[in-house]
């Protein structure tokens, strides 16, 4: 039986992961879980929102399922969410924006993947006062992190039948460090002649992303800009409640839905767990389970189709009756 680190979050992150586990469970994998808690709750207890044992965990297992985790702001803690991605070197981050059958949305020909680097650009957390009225935030962009991500890019439109490769940057801006990042990525490009490389700026991209999707393919972006095109993305497919997520290095993996823990909704029964479903269906495609991760997005899709949906999608259906005509769909 695999075993696979199970961080639970905080906000909605405890109803979602109990969906998504109760959904595995009842396609027959056999996972033994390694709970893991993280976040405000076990500050008091263990001193860090991020204790060391879920790095080791994560570490020993190599395959995570994680629902959001908040960090308190103000209390001079690093993001729980950046330093594990830090932490285990999972540097790229994989999100996979396509349209969900049944899921009405404004476009019908969304089927774009957003790579965004993970470990560096403004990320690298680099800041400092340099009087009381100024403040200095480093955005670090290095060759080696962006020809890795951008191999990431162009081995997975490879490996998955796509075509183009977009860069998107604000090269006219950040001269030297976008600048970088696209040199690194050009140079990658040419170790793949048959997938096509362009480059876009990041306010033209997003425009032309809200006017014509389809034109898109695989987006290869620096961590900032990536976080917020993929917010964008997401919207386009019917919001963050059914974008998935996945952070890869070349040892582990942690499979996490995009949003955060939308703690508006959270306690509430109402939130959607479709993204942290789909993101377990790429954790079981992942750990070679992909007759189960089919299955459970067949009942996925079947759900919709049945017309069954949650607040966010205009439905009625709550967190708890969603999962159970999933659970009903794969029993039939
Ligand atoms: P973070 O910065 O941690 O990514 P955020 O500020 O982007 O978080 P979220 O917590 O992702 O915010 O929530 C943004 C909005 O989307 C909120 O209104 C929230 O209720 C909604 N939302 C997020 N996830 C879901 C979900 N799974 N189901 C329904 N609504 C959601």
């Amino acid at each position: 039986m695999k075993t696979i680190t199970l961080i639970q979050g905080d906000g909605i992150g405890p109803e979602i992961t109990s969906a998504a586990v109760k959904i595995i469970d009842a396609a027959g994998v056999k996972i033994d879980w390694d709970v893991q808690t993280a976040g405000a709750d076990v500050i008091d207890k263990e001193g860090s929102p991020l204790p060391m044992r879920v790095i080791q965990s994560v570490r020993k297992n190599g395959t995570a399922l994680k629902s959001p985790v908040t960090t308190p702001i103000g209390k001079g803690f690093r993001s729980v969410n950046v330093t594990l991605r830090k932490e285990l070197d999972l540097y790229a981050n994989l999100r996979p924006c396509c349209n969900i059958p049944s899921v009405k949305t404004r476009y019908e020909n969304v089927d774009i993947v957003v790579v965004r680097e993970n470990t560096e650009d403004l990320y690298a957390g680099v800041e400092e006062m340099i009087n009381k009225d100024t403040a200095h935030s480093i955005k670090i962009i290095t060759r080696q992190a962006s020809e890795r991500i951008a191999k990431f890019a162009f081995e997975y439109a490879l490996k998955n039948n796509r075509s183009l490769v977009s860069a998107v940057t604000k090269a006219n801006i950040c001269k030297l460090s976008d600048g970088l990042f696209l040199e690194a990525a050009r140079r990658i490009a040419s170790e793949y002649p048959n997938i096509q490389y362009k480059e876009i700026l990041v306010d033209n991209c997003c425009m032309q992303l809200v006017q014509n999707p389809g034109q898109f393919d695989v987006l290869l972006l620096p961590n900032l800009y990536g976080d917020i095109v993929s917010d964008l993305t997401a919207g386009l497919i019917g919001g963050l409640g059914v974008a998935q997520g996945a952070n890869i290095g070349e040892n582990c993996a942690v499979f996490e839905p995009v949003h955060g823990s939308a703690p508006d909704i959270a306690g509430q029964n109402k939130a959607n767990p479709t993204a942290i479903i789909l993101s377990a269906v790429e954790m079981l495609n992942y750990i070679n389970e992909n007759k189960k991760a089919a299955m459970i997005k067949n009942a996925l899709f079947k759900t919709f189709k049945d017309g069954i949906f949650t607040a966010d999608l205009g439905g009625t259906s709550s967190c708890t009756g969603f999962t159970d005509a999933i659970i009903k769909n794969l029993q039939e």
